[in-house]
């Protein structure tokens, strides 16, 4: 066999509601070459496709020539791999059904693999990170948005429709519950991810308008300002985060008594919130687990960077993939 068409290498492409990173990654996981855009600056998807996928023939030709290159593996919010494309995205600006692996494999001739951001994690942090030999594990994202996946036996549960582990819009306040960006009201998401945590921070200063809080003279309330204020002992952002995790922690009790996991592992940027988050999570959690597994699950924040496990996952999606042949 003529060794020079071996194809070494994938790309790897990690799409969120902010940035779009892109990268070349070889057959061991090594990062051989990545780029970044955002995400908003295409309203229109047929633009965002564009310019994607120049800026990856303009990294692959820089970088090894495109016959090094197998096939594409995409991570995106609301992503299927059953649809092969994304599926009424709550947190994107592109609406209603994408077919973006036919579009982007349409443009570059290479076998497109796409999945969505919760799936792309676990396979990331399975090849390369903490779930790293583990056969039963959850994988929880909690960024603008709140993701999720797990494995059962070694194996990704995906579901019917692709759709398993939509952890995020499971129904927490079935009464009054505050509005989610996927139409219903009361979904966990909306208490525990980035937003949410801007409005409990909110609703925390209106319900104690005599307390003084480093919060009310931030620029920007985020939810990682909020946790700065916690690190300089600001009373009301701790509560933000007592309430943020004792919520998370019920959600995830439910979670763990259902699927009965080794571990969870925490990722995405409001884990970084550390012991504010994760100690009254932790307390909600034991509270409210099945009695035969409480004190068993471990609880682990990745030791991967959120940025790289996502374009390290999409590679292994990628590898999934069978290669694209008009001849086959
Ligand atoms: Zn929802």
């Amino acid at each position: 066999m003529d060794e020079t068409k071996i194809k070494t290498r994938v790309v790897g492409v990690d799409i969120s509601g902010e940035r779009t990173t892109y990268a070349i990654v070889d057959i061991r996981g090594n990062i051989i070459a990545e780029g970044f855009f955002d995400t908003t600056d295409y309203e229109n998807v047929n633009a965002f496709v564009v310019a994607l996928t120049d800026k990856i023939v303009e990294l692959v030709e820089a970088n090894g020539g495109y016959e090094s290159i197998r096939s594409i593996g995409i991570s995106a919010p609301s992503a299927s791999s059953v649809a092969g494309g994304i599926v009424n995205a709550a947190n994107l600006p592109w609406k209603g059904v994408i077919p973006l692996a036919a579009l982007v494999r349409d443009r570059l001739g290479l076998a497109v693999a796409i999945s969505n951001d919760a799936h792309v994690s676990a396979l990331g942090e399975k090849a390369y990170g903490s779930a790293h030999g583990m056969k039963d594990f959850i994988i929880v994202n909690i960024g603008m948005g709140l993701g999720s996946c797990f494995f059962t036996n070694g194996s990704e549960h995906r579901g019917h429709l692709g759709f398993g582990g939509e952890f995020g819009h499971t129904c927490v306040v079935p009464e009054n519950g505050r509005q989610c960006g996927c139409g219903q009201t009361g979904c966990l998401e909306t208490y525990v991810a980035g937003k949410g945590v801007v409005i409990t921070a909110k609703e925390v200063m209106a319900e104690n308008p005599d307390k003084t809080t480093l919060m009310s003279s931030l620029e920007k309330l985020s939810a990682r300002t909020i946790a700065e204020c916690c690190n300089k002992g600001d009373e009301l952002a701790i509560e933000v985060y007592r309430r943020t995790g004792k919520m998370l922690g019920i959600g995830l009790a439910n979670y763990a008594s259902i699927v009965d996991p080794e571990a969870i592992i925490l990722t995405g940027g409001i884990s970084h919130a550390g012991h504010w988050l994760i100690d009254p999570m932790r307390e909600s959690f034991e509270a409210h687990v099945f009695h035969n597994i409480r004190g068993k699950v471990k609880i682990l924040p990745s030791i991967l960077d959120d940025r790289i496990r996502d374009v390290l996952g999409a590679s292994a999606l990628a590898w999934n993939v069978p290669e694209y042949s008009l001849f086959k």
